[in-house]
């Protein structure tokens, strides 16, 4: 039976954060998918298109991940994709109560897809992507947070404001 798992989120933009756990996740499973989502709460700087397209060249090495998008529960993509897990990564409390509600939801919704949850590891344990973009805002550099194309399209988002 191939091992699958969907890694869903807004990645706006994909920070190392998300890459150790693309990486570790991908040692887990045959194939991970990597999937864009349409988050109503949040309002992105990076488009659906650029925050796929980051994350396609940044993922190139990985020969068992490959990257998708979605609108909707992210249990029917999972379900639709053939997935048996949904990973996510924690980082601190903060993270928990609101990644239980949905895992817990998610499991109701369908019994069958399992969320799988990751430990940040420590060194990237306060990266986010919103940090990363007001850092970024302010002409900070983001060189040690994100990988190094990811860092050229911020910079070009900053000087096009
Ligand atoms: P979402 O809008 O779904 O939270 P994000 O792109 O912010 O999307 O995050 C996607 C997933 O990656 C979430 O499970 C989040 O907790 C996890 N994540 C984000 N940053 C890190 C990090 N620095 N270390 C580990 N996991 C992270």
């Amino acid at each position: 039976m191939t091992r699958i798992a969907v890694y869903p989120g807004s990645f706006d933009p994909v920070t190392n954060g998300h890459l150790d756990i693309i990486e570790r996740a991908a040692q887990l499973f045959d194939h991970l998918i990597v999937a864009v989502s349409v988050n109503p709460g949040k309002k992105p700087l990076f488009s659906f298109d650029e925050r796929v397209e980051l994350l396609t060249e940044v993922l190139e090495p990985y020969k068992n991940v490959s990257v998708d998008r979605f609108r909707g529960l992210t249990v029917n993509y999972a379900k639709e994709k053939g997935a048996q897990a949904i990973i996510r990564g924690l980082r601190a409390i903060s993270d928990f109560e609101n990644e239980f509600q949905m895992a817990l939801t998610n499991k109701k919704l369908k019994n069958e897809v399992e969320t799988v949850f990751m430990m940040s590891q420590s060194q990237w344990l306060f990266l986010s992507s919103s940090t990363v973009k007001e850092v970024a805002s302010f002409g900070g550099c983001v060189s040690d947070f994100v990988p190094p194309i990811v860092e050229r399209k911020l910079l070009e988002k900053h000087s096009n404001l």
